[in-house]
């Protein structure tokens, strides 16, 4: 199923998360960005568009402040934020220049969804940015996301973002194969849901454990993501970032994911 939503679908979001983009000490790993680079340089050569919603900000940051990684205090999180945006950026820059592709960055807050006039401005970038061929990375801007109207997720930013751009499909790349009946991790009996269409249904019959050390929303951001995108008719896939060529072999069919698809799709 999985295969052919991605076959079928022109537009597509792909949301990395912080487990996903670092390495065992919580750096950056080129060798992953790196190869979506190259997967989603072979995508776009396939006639398809990528909008890719990027986090590891912090992790980036925390390599290079290390001496600020321990502070709770909030400007020094978001200072941690400022230094590892341009550290994520240049690795991302690096990636995708080694496949002739250029990247434009989009910082952006829950405040900017809320203003019509922004949101076309928004709108009009990506489009102006994958006309040009350019691989837009979106990532919330932490320097101006205060606790109140943060987002607080890239998982909601990413399903925000594939609306704003009507995008057909959301790939929410976690360091899981997708939704369990329960939290693996803790339950080596947990089954993988292979498709949802009805979300509410779901949630009754799952159970929801806490998110990883480097992850903020947790799989419960995944499904309200993949809620928030069901009435514009765009299908969620929540999928394992960290298996070899990932992108390729959900296309292939050859990975397994959790596929939520709007009952008008399905
Ligand atoms: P990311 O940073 O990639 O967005 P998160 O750490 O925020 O990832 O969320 C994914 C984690 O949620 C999984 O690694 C898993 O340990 C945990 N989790 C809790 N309950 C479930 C569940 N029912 N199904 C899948 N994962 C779950």
């Amino acid at each position: 199923m999985v295969a052919q939503l991605i076959a079928q679908a022109r537009k597509i979001v792909l949301k990395f998360g912080s487990n996903t983009l670092t390495d065992g000490e919580g750096k950056i790993n080129p060798g992953i960005l790196d190869e979506f680079a190259a997967q989603i340089a072979s995508l776009t050569k396939d006639g398809k568009q990528i909008v890719v919603v990027s986090s590891g900000a912090q992790a980036a940051g925390r390599s290079t402040m290390g001496k600020w990684a321990q502070k709770k205090n909030i400007h020094y999180k978001q200072a941690l934020c400022a230094v590892g945006q341009v550290e994520l950026m240049a690795a991302w820059r690096r990636a995708f220049e080694k496949y002739g592709l250029h990247i434009g960055q989009m910082l952006l807050t829950q405040d900017d969804f809320g203003y019509p006039n922004r949101t076309l401005n928004m709108r009009n970038t990506i489009f102006t940015l994958l006309d040009g061929g350019v691989v837009p990375i979106i990532n919330e801007n932490d320097t101006v996301s205060v606790e109140e109207i943060k987002i607080g997720d890239n998982d909601t930013l990413a399903a925000q973002s594939a609306i704003l751009w009507s995008a057909d499909l959301l790939i929410l790349f976690s360091d899981i194969d997708g939704l369990y009946t329960k939290n693996p991790k803790e339950f080596p009996d947990a089954e993988l849901v292979e498709e949802v269409s009805d979300i509410e249904e779901t949630r009754k019959k799952v159970t929801i454990g806490s998110p990883n050390s480097l992850g903020t929303g947790g799989i419960a951001t995944k499904i309200s993501a993949a809620e928030k995108a069901f009435p514009y008719g765009i299908s969620t896939v929540i999928a394992h970032g960290s298996r070899p060529r990932a992108l390729e072999a959900l296309a292939a069919g050859k990975q397994q994911a959790t596929a939520f698809i709007p009952e008008d799709k399905g």
